[in-house]
This record gives C-alpha cells, sequence and structure tokens, in this order.
C-alpha cells in the first residue's frame, strides 16, 4: 500500500467526516484535491491554464449527469418533474461550472423536504360519495415557511405538483421575503359543481390539510379554480378544526384577515415586470398589441394594467376558447368578463353576442400580435404556439401563468431572440402580497392600499434588478432574465443550504 493510500485511510478512520469520506476512492479524492487547489488558485486570480478548466467542467458536467439519472432511476414516471429539472439545471450550468459545491446544493434542492397525499371524501348534491386525491408538496423551508398556492385539477398529479412546487420555491426566493416553496391541491375538477358541493370538498380537502399547515410552517394561498370563495371554506374549516384565526392561509377576503391588493397583484406586477424589460431594451409598452390567455383574475388585472398603461390587450380565453377584440378590449367590456367569471361563473362564450369569439378550445396565439401574456396554465405555449407567435411577429413573452411555456417553445424564444420573462419573476407579484398578509396577520395590523401597491412595485423591481444583473454574470446575453432568474433563486436557495448544513 502506497504512503499516501494508508494516510488516507487512517485519516478516514479518524476524522469526523469519515462518512462523506469512505464513500470516496481514492482517485475521486485526488480529483477533489486537485479541484480544491484549482480554486484556491482563482481566489488568488492566478491564470488557469485552459486545459484545467475544461477538466473543471467535464467533471462538473459528469456530476451534474450523476445528479439526474439518480433522479430519474428514482422517479422515471415523473415525466414533468424531470423535464422541469433539466430545463433549470440547464440555465444554472455556469454556476454549477464555476463552483462543484453548487452540483451538490442541486442534488439536495431537488429532492423535496416532505410530500403528503391524502384522501379527501365527500358527499355530493344527490348524496353521492366521491373520493379525490389531495396533494401538498412542502418543497422547501431554508428561506421561511413553505408557502404556495392550492390548485384543483382534475389533471393534477405528483410529478406536476413537484414541479410547481419547485417553480414556487424559486419564486420565492426572488422576492427576497421570508418565505419557503411549496404546492397543494387535488384532482378536484369544479366544473359544473354548485356551490354546494365546492363547500363540501373544500371542507373535507381542509380537514386533511389542517394537520400539516399553519401561520409559521406551510401557508397555502390561491391557485388555479381556487380563489376567494374557495379559501373561504378551506378558512372556515380550518378555524372550526384548530380554534386559530391566524395568517394559515393567504388570499382571504379583506373583512376576515385578507390584504388590499392581493386579487391584483400577480395581474398588476407583470405589467409592471413587463415594463421594466421593455424600458431595459428601449422599448415602450404604450400602443403595443398584446395578446393574453386565461381570464382569472390574473388575466383580468394584467388587462386592466396595460389598459391604463396606453397598450392594447386583444385577448382573453378560457378552456373552451378565447375572446379577441381586434381594436383592444375596453374598460367596459372588462367589466363584463370580470362581472361574467367572478359573479355568474359563466363561460367566454357567452359573450360571443358582443365580441368576437373563436371556440372549440382554440389558444389565442394565432392572433397577431407584438407581446404575448399567458396567464391560464402550464405548458400553455407549445412548440406551435411559439411557431405562430414568431411568425406573427411577438417581440415579447412575459408569463403570468406558472411554467407557462414547454421546452421547445423556450429553444424557439432563444433562437429568435424575444425577450423572455420567465413566471418566477415576472408572476412573483401575487406570493409578494401574500408574503405581506402573512407579516399583517402577524402583527395584527392592516397596511394602507398606497403602501401595498409601492411595495409591491419595488418588490418587482428587486427582483427584475437581480435577474438582469445575475444574466449580465452568467447568461448567455445580458438579456438573457431566464437564466438571471434561475441563477439569482438558486444562489440564494444554495447558501442557505450550505449555511445550514446537511439536514
Ligand atoms: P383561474 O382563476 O383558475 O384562471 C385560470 C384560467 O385559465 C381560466 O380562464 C381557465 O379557464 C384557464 N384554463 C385552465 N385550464 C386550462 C387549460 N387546460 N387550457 C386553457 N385554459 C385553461 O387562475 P388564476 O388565479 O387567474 O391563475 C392563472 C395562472 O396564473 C395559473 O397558471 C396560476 O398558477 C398562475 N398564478 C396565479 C397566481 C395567483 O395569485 N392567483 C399567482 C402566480 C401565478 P376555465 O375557466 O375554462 O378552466
Amino acid at each position: 500500500m502506497s504512503k499516501n493510500k494508508a494516510f488516507l485511510i487512517s485519516l478516514i478512520a479518524t476524522s469526523g467526516v469519515a462518512i462523506g469520506f469512505s464513500a470516496l476512492s481514492y482517485q475521486k479524492y485526488k480529483k477533489q484535491k486537485k479541484i480544491e487547489s484549482y480554486q484556491k488558485k482563482k481566489k488568488k486570480n492566478k491564470t488557469i491554464p485552459l486545459r484545467r478548466t475544461k477538466f473543471i467542467r467535464d467533471l462538473a458536467t459528469k456530476r451534474v449527469n450523476l445528479v439526474l439519472s439518480a433522479l430519474q432511476k428514482r422517479d422515471p414516471d415523473e415525466t414533468e418533474y424531470l423535464q422541469y429539472v433539466s430545463v433549470v439545471t440547464r440555465s444554472l450550468t455556469p454556476l454549477l461550472m464555476k463552483d462543484l459545491k453548487y452540483v451538490e446544493a442541486l442534488e439536495r434542492l431537488i429532492e423535496p423536504e416532505r410530500v403528503f397525499t391524502f384522501r379527501v371524501a365527500w358527499v355530493d348534491d344527490n348524496d353521492i360519495k366521491h373520493i379525490n386525491r389531495g396533494y401538498r408538496v412542502q418543497f422547501s423551508s431554508s428561506i421561511g415557511p413553505y408557502k404556495g398556492g392550492i390548485r384543483f385539477d382534475p389533471k393534477m398529479n405528483l410529478s406536476i405538483m413537484k414541479s410547481l412546487a419547485f417553480e414556487q420555491t424559486m419564486k420565492n426566493s426572488l422576492t427576497a421575503l421570508p418565505m419557503g416553496g411549496a404546492m397543494g391541491g387535488a384532482d378536484f375538477d369544479p366544473k359544473g359543481k354548485s356551490d354546494n358541493e365546492v363547500k363540501n370538498f373544500c371542507h373535507a380537502f381542509m380537514s386533511e390539510l389542517y394537520k400539516i399547515v399553519g401561520p409559521n410552517c406551510d401557508i397555502p394561498g390561491p391557485d388555479i379554480n381556487v380563489g376567494t370563495r374557495e379559501i373561504g371554506y378551506m378558512y372556515g374549516m380550518y378555524r372550526k378544526l384548530t380554534s386559530q384565526t391566524n395568517g394559515a392561509l393567504t388570499g382571504k377576503r379583506y373583512n376576515w384577515g385578507g390584504s388590499r391588493v392581493r386579487t391584483e397583484a400577480t395581474g398588476y406586477g407583470l405589467v409592471y415586470f413587463l415594463e421594466y424589460m421593455l424600458h431595459d431594451n428601449n422599448i415602450p409598452l404604450d400602443g403595443r398589441r398584446i395578446t393574453i390567455s386565461g381570464s382569472g383574475p390574473v388575466a383580468q388585472f394584467a388587462v386592466e394594467k396595460l389598459i391604463e398603461r396606453g397598450a392594447i390587450p386583444l385577448t382573453m380565453s378560457d378552456s373552451d376558447g378565447f375572446i379577441y377584440a381586434r381594436n383592444g378590449i375596453t374598460l367596459d367590456l372588462l367589466k363584463k368578463i370580470m362581472y361574467l367569471k367572478n359573479v355568474e361563473r359563466g363561460r367566454l362564450e357567452e359573450l360571443s353576442q358582443i365580441v368576437e369569439y373563436h371556440g372549440n378550445k382554440q389558444r389565442p396565439w394565432v392572433v397577431p400580435c407584438e407581446i404575448a401574456l399567458p396567464c391560464a396554465y402550464h405548458n400553455e405555449i407549445q412548440r406551435k404556439d411559439a411557431l405562430n407567435l414568431i411568425q406573427n411577429g411577438c417581440i415579447a413573452v412575459a408569463e403570468g401563468s406558472n411554467i407557462s411555456s414547454a421546452p421547445e417553445a423556450l429553444k424557439l424564444f432563444k433562437q429568435y431572440n424575444l425577450l423572455y420573462a420567465p413566471g418566477k419573476a415576472a408572476n412573483a407579484g401575487g406570493v409578494a402580497i401574500s408574503g405581506l398578509e402573512m407579516s399583517q396577520n402577524s402583527i395584527k395590523l392592516k397596511m394602507d392600499p398606497q403602501d401595498i401597491k409601492m411595495g409591491l412595485k419595488g418588490i418587482i423591481y428587486n427582483i427584475f434588478e437581480a435577474c438582469r444583473t445575475a444574466a449580465q454574470q452568467f447568461g448567455d446575453n445580458d438579456f438573457d432574465y431566464s437564466s438571471g432568474a434561475n441563477i439569482a433563486a438558486f444562489l440564494k436557495l444554495a447558501n442557505c443550504l450550505f449555511d445550514e448544513g446537511i439536514i
């Protein structure tokens, strides 16, 4: 046995880090030492010979591939999650190549801290019993309590939940507020259900969920098919079961603990981010023709803010089709849409007498526009939609929905140099105001709406700056806001993981 090997074995036997070390072969130990000395030299600003830089890059690539293949082996059926992780990892590459400790952080981060699934048993108006599956993915609490939406969607599965929870974790990191990340919901379809049935379901859902949420632990909020009505039913059951009135849920109505500007925040924040991005490229928002998908609160308040800013919102959609106002959606039409969707819970098709309507589940991406704001559903911009947008002269996409664009669409955006604002940055306004709602609930005081509006603008500006700075440092170009968002969010999370140790 060589002297070096004998020394290593004695080191392993006596060291407190023996567990970590024992897994390393002698060869790996030598490689590690090479890397450490490379990093020391880099710190001292010594020139690194090219072939050694390549050595680090190759090693990091190998390590990343190992991490991704381990993930694939562990959960081979989670297609959406694997896809999401690989897209994020790709944009983290410059950082991962810089220091191998970030690969280790990635490996830890992509395994959620906790995953819950539970039975939701409820009874409909005809006394028929139903069983649904509830989910809560508590992804990361490094930065603060778990925070993320509740979504009711019959297509829901664990793989999508984990992707959305990871996305939320990155988004919350960008807000600079003390919030970890989570996502939850159920494979429940609220379409065609009476108000009483929705209430029964929400009560049944919360009668399980209450065991794992709380104002200092996990704070769910609204998402697809979960608005003030559903949050109200859930909060009622939470209070009954816990005898607590606190900030365990956000998105509450103002009268019973909600914050001003919460409903508007995601849509307004999206337009603020869009404005910062356009301004950064010397493009005015005023007069731009913009397609919007969705007709929930995110789309509604994005359209309201666009009108205020002099832009021309052309479309809104639901899952059956879209409306197309060729001269722009007016405030009057928007009011009608809000009443139809928020009060009557109707379909856009019902407006076909007053505005052009395209049914058969068509999406608005066929309409010529300069800017597109997806505000409906994940992966709603597929490759063919991206091609349509590009061919029709679109120059920018800003995401109101989470993970709006499929990976093939993202590739096209990059190839054709579209300005692209990823959802984790552009739609962070909602969770930012949820963060302020949590603070207001904790101190049992209400903030002034003007202060909240200013706070929202400030938070979105800081997010934009964080994306921009990271893009300049690590991105493909200074306007690569997508890589910027991923790197800025991940860096903060990774540094928290290092500070907290292996837990
Ligand atoms: P919402 O009120 O439930 O609205 C969702 C909209 O998307 C509806 O118009 C819905 O139409 C449409 N939609 C749903 N599934 C669809 C599908 N498969 N294909 C086409 N359209 C579909 O939700 P929201 O609160 O406005 O949220 C919209 C998006 O923003 C979601 O992706 C959400 O994750 C994201 N987001 C929301 C917030 C927030 O604060 N609420 C914050 C950040 C991000 P139907 O009525 O026909 O289903």
